[in-house]
Formats: C-alpha cells, sequence, structure tokens
C-alpha cells in the first residue's frame, strides 16, 4: 500500500532528528522508503513561543496494516526518545500517518486520512512536492486546491530532499 508519513520535529538538532526519523523508517518490517521530500521550516500551530517545526513527508510502500503501521511509528517516537509534557508542545519527534492509500479510519486512537490534512500547509506543500496528482481520500479534492484555499503563510523550503 502506498502511504504517507509527516515527520517533525522542533527540539534539539532538528535535521538530525528528521534523518534519524528517516532511517527508522527505511528499516520498517515489510515495508520501503520511497522518497522523502525536501525540509521544510515552520511556525508552531498555537503557540507561537515555541520554537519552529522543521518538517517533512516520507512515502512508503508497505504491507503493514494502518494499525501496525501507527504502532511502528509510535515505537519510532519512543526509540527517538519524544519528551513531551503538554499537547502540542515542543517535541524531538513527531509522526503521523497521513494517508494509507484510500484507507479511511474514523476510531479513537487512529484516524485516517490524518484529520488536520486539509488545514496544514507544512504538511500539503510537502505531499504536493512528493505527488502533485494526490487527492484527499474522502473529499476527492486535489491536495493543490486544497492548498491554493488556505490562508495561512507557506511553509519555508530550507533543505534538499533527504530521500532520492
Ligand atoms: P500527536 O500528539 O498529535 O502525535 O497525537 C498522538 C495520538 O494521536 C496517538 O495517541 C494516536 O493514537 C493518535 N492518532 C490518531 N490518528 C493518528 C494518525 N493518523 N497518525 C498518528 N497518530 C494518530
Amino acid at each position: 500500500m502506498k502511504a504517507f508519513i509527516g515527520l517533525g520535529s522542533n527540539l534539539g538538532d532538528r535535521e538530525a532528528m528528521i534523518r534519524m526519523a528517516l532511517d527508522d523508517l527505511a528499516r520498517l518490517p515489510s515495508t520501503r522508503l520511497v522518497r522523502a521530500s525536501s525540509l521544510y521550516d515552520t511556525e508552531a500551530v498555537g503557540d507561537a513561543e515555541q520554537p519552529n517545526f522543521l518538517n517533512a513527508v516520507a512515502q512508503i510502500d508497505t504491507e503493514l496494516t494502518a494499525r501496525q503501521l501507527l504502532w511502528n511509528l509510535q515505537l519510532v517516537e519512543k526509540r527517538l526518545g519524544r519528551v513531551r509534557a503538554q499537547r502540542w508542545g515542543p517535541r524531538t519527534i513527531d509522526l503521523d500517518l497521513l494517508i494509507y492509500g484510500n484507507l479511511v479510519v474514523e476510531e479513537p486512537d487512529l484516524r485516517v486520512p490524518h484529520p488536520e490534512l486539509a488545514r496544514r500547509s507544512f504538511v500539503l506543500v510537502p505531499l504536493v512536492e512528493l505527488d502533485p496528482l494526490l487527492t484527499h481520500p474522502v473529499t476527492g479534492e486535489t491536495l493543490v486546491s486544497l492548498l491554493s484555499s488556505l490562508k495561512t503563510r507557506p511553509p519555508t523550503k530550507c533543505g534538499n530532499r533527504l530521500w532520492n
């Protein structure tokens, strides 16, 4: 299954954290890391006092189920020492399952596509960089059109592609 993972870090050496997370994604069972977007520098959602995030999106090809994938993402977050005192607080690494084929899941601990997908330019911009033809699995709108309707400032590209 073709799936997209959002990566974010706003504590410590942000680029090193994203690179380590990509290495871990490349080693997941029954999974191939296909490519990863450029890095984007992004203002923290909600709290301007927080350091900026560095964000990227990875495309994988996986035989894991969406739930198995979520467990594995949480293991990677733990391994990389995510420290989080508050919701939306600073974190060394945050991994979100954004899109899993055209699957739609609405459960308390797993929502796919990611509920914030359509509202976050720091997710939409790297997704469109990887695949300009992607559509939202629920509404069918292209991600390009979702992006053009957002009023938030787009993230600043600040690095080359990390993988392919
Ligand atoms: P966050 O603090 O934003 O990383 O949220 C983590 C929580 O969101 C975890 O308890 C997950 O079970 C839940 N969650 C629900 N849907 C998703 C998703 N698509 N990707 C990652 N976490 C999810």
